[in-house]
This record gives structure tokens, sequence and C-alpha cells, in this order.
């Protein structure tokens, strides 16, 4: 693994930002805005760059792994998704290419490149979440068609989403894994329901999806019957190697540095100079350090054909952990301003300088990065990952 950048990384990293400098002159902060979505598409677009972790085969840039991190690196820290956000293009996209059909991929996959088609998720269910293979919303075939009946909860933007990739049952003969099927499931479809589930902050992210008789045809299902959990397993591994949160933690850890510095410590000096918040700081510091070296070896790796296997939960686990206590430094710098219901004390007439801690300070740095406390269930919980790497690496 070589650490440095050649000059040719460095004119990648050069041309990177100049495409984002093009893109948010002014610095201006990317918002998910429909509008920002685009304009942010259309420039990676105008690069080849739109869908850059696909293969060339399908209209991927072909990078190597350090331009991979460069770029990952250079959007997050400018605040911008480093892909087309949603599940389609990172999710399902790579399900696509190994096991889709060609009528399939050259169905779905130009809406997800342009961003025209919104997916979900349809795997948890009420009682199948860690224990994803007992999952029992049924697909019965007749012909033709499949008709599916059941649950799914969590089911996160599902109230937005015109597709859904679901697993079903289609048999409980042999083992659990061995009877499930992936289907792709079209929202509109009559005997479908989405129920809101209000999460503790007042967003409306997650639904409960409810299937009564929902006709599905056959031609939408993925690869073979029976054989969904392979392919819904390759994908969590390949998930989770993503969930190191890396980029997000080092972007908060600057942050972070730039607010204690400003605030004043228990010793006469700043927050930062604070000898018991530094030494807290430089040692999640050092911590983020090892991950990244981590990832990086992980990411050679791959790019050099090796499956992630439990080195994937071993990211997702630590990287979980330094970006959760990220997050609580910044509390820690907000001080009253962490409380929870900023919306009641912020009076418009009254809000600070953008930079100053305060209301609109919190709500940008807490209240945008505090929903990685929930890092920690979503796509396996850290139980789940232990018991992965119990299972695999320490062979108990
Ligand atoms: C932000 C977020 C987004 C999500 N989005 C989606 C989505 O879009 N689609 C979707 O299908 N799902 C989604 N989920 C659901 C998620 O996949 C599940 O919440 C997760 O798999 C855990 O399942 P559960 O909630 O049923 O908890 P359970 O499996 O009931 O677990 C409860 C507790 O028991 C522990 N536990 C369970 N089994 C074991 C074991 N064998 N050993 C040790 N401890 C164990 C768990 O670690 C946990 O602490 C999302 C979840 C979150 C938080």
């Amino acid at each position: 693994m070589d650490l440095d950048f050649s000059p040719e990384d460095q004119a990648f990293r050069d041309d990177v930002r100049a495409l984002i400098a093009d893109a948010f002159p002014d610095g201006e902060v990317y918002d998910d805005r429909r509008t920002h979505r685009d304009r942010w598409r259309l420039a990676m677009a105008s690069k080849g760059w739109a869908v850059n972790k696909w293969p060339v085969a399908f209209g991927g840039p072909g990078w190597s792994p350090s331009q991979n991190f460069i770029w990952e690196r250079e959007t997050t820290s400018a605040g911008l998704p480093p892909q087309i956000p949603g599940m389609g293009v990172g999710m399902l996209a790579p399900i696509l290419f190994g096991y889709g059909s060609k009528a399939q991929q050259d169905r779905f996959l130009p809406d997800i490149r342009e961003d025209r088609v919104v997916w979900c998720q349809g795997y948890s269910e009420p009682g199948s979440g860690s224990d994803l293979a007992s999952l029992r919303t049924k697909a019965v075939r007749q012909g033709d068609v499949y008709t599916v009946d059941g649950e799914k909860v969590w089911t996160s933007g599902a109230h937005l989403a015109d597709w859904m990739f679901c697993l079903t049952r289609t048999s409980t003969e042999s083992r659990p894994q061995a009877g499930i099927t992936f289907l792709l499931i079209d929202m509109k479809s009559p005997g479908i329901e989405v129920k809101p589930i209000i999460s503790i902050d007042g967003r409306h992210a997650f639904n409960r999806v409810t299937f009564d008789n929902v006709q599905v045809p056959v031609a939408n299902r993925i690869g073979l019957e029976g054989e969904g959990w392979t392919y819904a397993k390759g994908l969590l591994t390949h998930e989770r190697t993503g969930q190191a949160y890396v980029s997000m933690s080092m972007t908060l850890l600057s942050n972070i540095k730039r607010a204690a510095a400003a605030l004043s410590g228990s010793c006469g000096g700043s927050l930062l100079e604070d000898p018991g918040f530094a030494s807290r700081l430089r040692w999640a510091e050092i911590e983020l350090e090892a991950l990244e070296m981590t990832e990086m070896r992980t990411l050679w790796e791959v790019a050099a054909g090796t499956a992630p296997g439990a080195q994937s939960s071993m990211l997702k686990l630590k990287g979980t952990d330094i970006v959760q206590r990220m997050t609580e430094f910044f509390v820690e710098c907000a001080g009253p301003y962490g409380a929870p219901w900023l919306p009641v004390i912020d009076h418009p007439q009254d809000r600070p300088q953008p930079d100053a801690i305060g209301p609109d300070w919190a709500r940008r740095e807490i209240a945008r990065y505090y929903e990685a406390r929930a890092a920690s269930i979503a796509g396996g919980t850290d139980e789940i990952q232990r018991n992965i790497i119990a299972k695999h690496v320490l062979r108990l």
C-alpha cells in the first residue's frame, strides 16, 4: 500500500477541488434541495464522475483506490455527498451489476444514474431485524406473477420512493436462508400501504409498509428464486465497508477544533487547551488516524479482488464509535445550545453571526450530524458486528 499521493493523484485532487468550486461558488453549502442535487449531479456527470463507484462497463470512471480516497475526502469536507444520494446508486445498482438480467440492467440503471427514480430497501420486518433470515413477507408464484403479502418496518424513505428492492419468503421447507427471493416492487402497485413512523426528533424518515395481495411480475425477480439471501448478504458486506464514516469524522474533527479554540476552557485558556478536553479529543484523533489506515488497506484489498468479509464489520463498528464521539464533542462545545428543542429558543432577530456558538451553529453542526447515533443500529447493530468478528476472526 502506497500512502504517498503521486503527482497524478495530486493533479486529480486539484481537478476535484476545481469541480467543487465551480459547482458551488462562494462556498454555498449543499443542502439536499432538488436544485442542489441536480446541480451537483450534472457537475459530476460533466466529468463522467456521476456514478463514480460503478464498474467501467456500466459507466463508472474506473478510479484507482487512491482516487476514490481523494474524491471521498474532498467531497465530504466540502459538505457534498460523494455520490448521488439514495439507495439506488449505492445499494441496488451493485446487485443489478452482479445478478440482474440484461433486460433489468437496461430498464433500471439509466433511471438510477440520472437520479430519476427513488428506491427504498424492504428488508426489516417486525421481529426480523438482526435475525433477518426469519423474515415472513410471503411471495407466492402463480404463472408469471408473485402475490406478495406481509409487512416491512423501518423502511427509510418509503413514503418518497417509486420502487422498493425487497426480500420475500418463497419457501419454508429448508433452512430459513434458502427460501428468500429478491423482488423489485413498484410502490404504486395496488395493495401497498405506507404508514409513517415519526422519530423522536419529529422527523418522518421511517415507515411501516404493508402488502395486501400485491401483484409483482416474475420479470421483476433478481436472479433465482430462493437465492435472495446470497445477493442481500453480499450487499450488506459492501454497505458496511462504506460505513466507516472516516471522511465525516475528519470534517467533524476540524470543525470541533475550530469551535473549541474559540471557547473558554476551565484553566484560563481556550477549551481546546483544556487538558481534559484536549486529551480526549487527541485520543479520538489517534483512533481516527488508525481507522483511516485500516479503511485504506481494505480499499486496496478490495481493489485487488479480495472480498472485505469481517473487516467490513470492524470498520463499521469502530467508525460508528468514533463518529458518535465526535458528535458528543460538539454537544460539549455547544453548551446550552446543545439542548434538543432549538426551535423554541431560536428567534431570528437574535441570531448571532453564523460562526458564533449559538442556535444557528448548533443546528448546523449538531442537528445535522447527531443522527449518527442511529448508525450503531442501521445496517446491522454493533452487537451483530461483534458476533461476526467473534465468529470469523476470533473463531469463537
Ligand atoms: C437509521 C436507520 C435506518 C434504517 N433503514 C432501514 C431501511 O431502509 N430498510 C430496512 O429494511 N431496515 C432499515 N432499518 C432497520 C435496521 O436494519 C434494523 O433496525 C436493524 O437490523 C436491527 O433490527 P431491529 O431493530 O429489529 O432490532 P433487534 O434485532 O430486535 O435487536 C434488538 C437488540 O438486540 C440485540 N441483538 C439481537 N440479536 C442479537 C444477537 N444474536 N446477539 C447479540 N445481540 C443481539 C441487537 O443488537 C439490539 O441491541 C434502519 C434502521 C435505522 C436505525
